[in-house]
């Protein structure tokens, strides 16, 4: 199903394409709905793609029942949603954090307020539209939360009805909290945490002032019903609270694995007492209550403005370009531990002095075979 025109004279495909034309005749047919087969249980709900480090992406199967566990949780009490809450619309569908707006803003009947790419990429529309949307919920990254404190209009006096702050996919600095609470002292925030592995997200925790005021790394809270969160140091559970690790996660949220990726699925998924677990790679501390506490990657996985990267993709990517010999990409870091971009060292094919023209032309080569986001944006030549 193709919702937009397709290259299909580049592709083969033996299966029968519906077009974007056909595609809205059928969405403006009424239809009356067969529940009969509904999918169930371990059937697959979406896959969902995220960065891989061999240049192709690995899709995560999520189940029905792991994405149902999802939905009952954040309609439980937990979040305090109200219902016909509004919602911001920001992250998109291609990112599981969309669940996290979607859901409980239609479950409960309430409203999703759309922010389009063209409005968030355009500081002036989107400043002025975002006070006219009666935001209730606001669901995104914390990058985008510092992106819109950039405006002195986003506070409380102009959106007063902007209660609950849902966040996740990256740490929720401690800066980031304190602004949010001063521009918004009546608002709650909560910082939640998950991979796609997991099915959006299985931690939670209201950050308060005092929370604030007592940590230098904020909390990613306590498990949700289902999951267990345990720290392991390879293939040995640690138990001691406090002592760091890896973070495994268990339980019903745990996704069936890795699309047509045996070997891949097999290295990161495995059963403890015949209970599904995934090895996160994210390094991470358990106080004696069972409280979370995430200390970044133990591999070369980043986020870059909310989106998860394997430097590894990158340098495939780079490396698919006929001017570059070998590459590398390395993250580059602001004072907060935050990755402002990312920066390609390259031994080019053929040296020059023209290293502005060479960028350009790599840009231009490597069209179509790396995803705008993960492109680096400064590129630095050396001869081995
Ligand atoms: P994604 O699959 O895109 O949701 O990315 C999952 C990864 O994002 C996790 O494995 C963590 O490394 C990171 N992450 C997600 N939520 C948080 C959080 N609240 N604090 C710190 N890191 C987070």
């Amino acid at each position: 199903i193709t919702v937009n025109d397709f290259p299909s004279n580049d592709l083969q495909f033996d299966a029968p394409i519906v077009d974007h034309q056909q595609l809205e005749k059928i969405l403006a047919t009424p239809q009356t709905f067969d529940t009969s087969a509904m999918i169930n249980g371990d059937e697959l709900a979406y896959v969902l793609f995220t960065s891989g480090t061999t240049g192709s992406p690995k899709g995560v199967e999520v189940s029905h029942d792991n994405f149902m566990t999802f939905v009952d949780w954040m309609l439980s009490d937990e979040f305090k949603i109200k219902e016909h809450a509004n919602f911001l619309g920001q992250p998109p569908y291609s990112f599981d954090l969309s669940n996290m707006y979607w859901l409980p803003a239609l479950l409960p009947g309430g409203t999703i307020k759309a922010l389009p790419h063209e409005v968030v990429e355009n500081f002036g529309q989107m400043f002025t539209a975002l006070p006219n949307l009666d935001l209730e919920v606001f669901v995104g990254t914390p990058s985008f939360a510092d992106m819109l404190m950039l405006s002195p209009a986003f506070n409380q006096q102009k959106m007063p009805s902007l209660k609950t702050f849902l966040f996740c996919g990256e740490e929720l600095t401690v800066k980031t909290a304190k602004g949010l609470h001063q521009r918004f002292p009546d608002a709650k925030i909560f910082n939640t945490y998950g991979p796609t592995e997991t099915t959006v997200a299985v931690s939670e925790i209201e950050i308060t002032p005092e929370i604030i005021e007592n940590n230098d790394r904020l909390p990613v809270g306590y498990a949700k019903p289902g999951v267990k969160l345990s720290i392991w140091n390879g293939d040995q559970e640690i138990t001691t609270p406090g002592e760091q690790g890896e973070i495994v996660i268990s339980g019903n949220s745990v996704a069936r694995g890795y699309m047509n990726n045996p070997e891949k699925t097999a290295k990161s998924f495995f059963k403890i007492d015949g209970v599904p677990a995934y090895r996160t790679g994210d390094a991470g501390t358990l106080d004696s209550d069972g409280l979370l506490h995430h200390k970044g990657r133990m591999d070369f996985q980043i986020k870059l403005h909310g989106y998860r990267i394997e430097l590894d993709e990158v340098r495939a990517s780079l490396e698919k370009s006929p001017l570059i010999k070998q590459a590398v990409a390395v993250p580059k870091y602001n004072k907060d531990g935050k990755v402002t971009h990312l920066i390609a060292y390259v031994i080019p094919n053929e040296s020059t002095e023209d290293t502005a023209g060479l960028t350009k032309q790599i840009r231009e080569s490597l069209d179509g075979l790396i995803m705008p986001y993960m492109m680096p944006t400064q590129f630095v030549y050396r001869e081995s």
